[in-house]
């Protein structure tokens, strides 16, 4: 018998999915992503971006409080293992995410901790393989696979993730150990605009670090942000290495010169925004569904989450390369299974 409906990806996208299916009795499968080195590597771990970062304060009612009885009687003890022992600053990312997880198993959702590797959208119902060798057939599926930030790839970065290196301004950018320091901004497109001029709302300067001499970003951005009297670009740079300590995370960056490559220099910086993009995570789809310039799932149809194939539905940031936020993924994830359970029921197969 196939599944009546597969979900893939297991981030705030994915998560109300399953909630909302299961609520439904559609009794949702979801393949949360397999734990192995290459998934660490590319930071696609079960439970999505947010499993790598530590506190969200933008999810709407989670304020800063202590959440311990909270957890102690939603999640599992086992489950918190991994879970920063953060006090009263609110919830963290791997928490909020394990809440909705649970939220998902309650209502009955089935999980799968796997990835699919291989997908038939020819013809429905819709066939898959996951890594661990399953095989089996689905009447809808809901796509929510998420993106990656891409970073340089230096291992200074990787070292001072959440002490100072981020990939996101509007989710980091006003904690304390950013606000009036000097920052850091590494990209030469709209989103290195973008971050930059949203950093200076908190920032005492920010310096944007990009290898040529002129930016890829439109006219329009690229104009907001030399005229902010914040920012100071250094062209013809590269960041050489991030630089810090285990105390204090991020002191500041080495860059150098891409004209002369004798020439470095140390920039003095709390703050180091990776800004060189995201990598939507639609390998696995091998092109069987419409996707933008960028790689991205489309939704045809304004408002709706149906794809280029019907009965399959994307949500979150696979589909999402403008907003880019939980709240936002998890508002598609709701509305992918609110739209998958109509097209299963117009089928009668719900
Ligand atoms: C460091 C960091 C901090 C952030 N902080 C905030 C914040 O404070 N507030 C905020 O609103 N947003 C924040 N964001 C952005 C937010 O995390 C994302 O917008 C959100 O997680 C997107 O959710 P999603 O459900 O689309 O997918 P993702 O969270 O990207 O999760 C998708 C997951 O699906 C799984 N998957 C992928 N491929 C497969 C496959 N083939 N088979 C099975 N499973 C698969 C993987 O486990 C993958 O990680 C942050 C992002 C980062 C990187």
């Amino acid at each position: 018998m196939p599944e009546r409906i597969t979900i893939i990806g297991s981030g705030p996208a994915g998560w109300t999915a399953a909630i909302y299916a299961a609520r439904a009795n559609l009794e949702p499968i979801v393949y949360e992503g397999a734990f192995t080195e290459e998934n660490r590597q590319k930071g696609t771990l079960p439970l999505g971006q947010l499993s790598l970062t530590t506190e969200v304060e933008n999810f709407p009612g989670f304020p800063a409080g202590d959440l311990t009885t909270f957890l102690d009687t939603s999640i599992d003890e086992k489950k918190r293992k991994y879970m920063a022992p953060h006090g009263k600053e609110g919830v963290s990312g791997p928490e909020l995410m394990e809440l909705m997880r649970q939220q998902a198993i309650n209502f009955g959702a089935r999980i799968k901790t796997d990835d699919i590797v291989d997908i038939d959208l020819s013809g429905t119902p819709f066939k898959m393989k996951s890594l661990a060798g399953d095989e089996f057939e689905s009447h809808a599926v809901i796509i929510a696979t998420g993106a990656r930030a891409n970073y340089l790839g230096l291992e200074s970065e990787s070292r001072f993730k959440n002490m100072g290196v981020s990939a996101c301004a509007v989710c980091d950018g006003a904690m304390p150990r950013y606000r009036n320091n000097q920052l850091v901004v590494v990209g030469g497109g709209d989103s290195a605009m973008e971050e930059a001029n949203f950093l200076t709302k908190y920032a005492s300067k920010v310096y944007i670090v990009h290898r040529r001499d002129e930016f890829r970003a439109s006219k329009i951005m690229a104009d907001r942000a030399l005229a902010n009297s914040k920012i100071e670009v250094k062209w013809n740079s590269q960041i050489d290495e991030v630089l810090g300590d285990d105390t204090n995370g991020v002191t500041g960056v080495r860059i150098r010169s891409t004209v002369d490559p004798d020439v470095t220099e140390e920039l003095q910086a709390t703050g180091y925004f990776a800004a060189i993009g995201h990598t939507p995570n639609t390998d696995f789809l091998k092109g069987q569904l419409e996707t933008n310039d960028k790689g991205y799932v489309v939704w045809p149809v304004s408002h709706r989450t149906n794809t280029s194939v019907d009965g399959v539905f994307a949500a979150g940031d696979v589909a999402d390369d403008h907003y880019k936020q939980a709240i936002t993924a998890a508002g598609t994830g709701c509305a992918a299974a609110l739209d998958a359970e109509r097209w299963l029921s117009a089928r009668g197969l719900e």
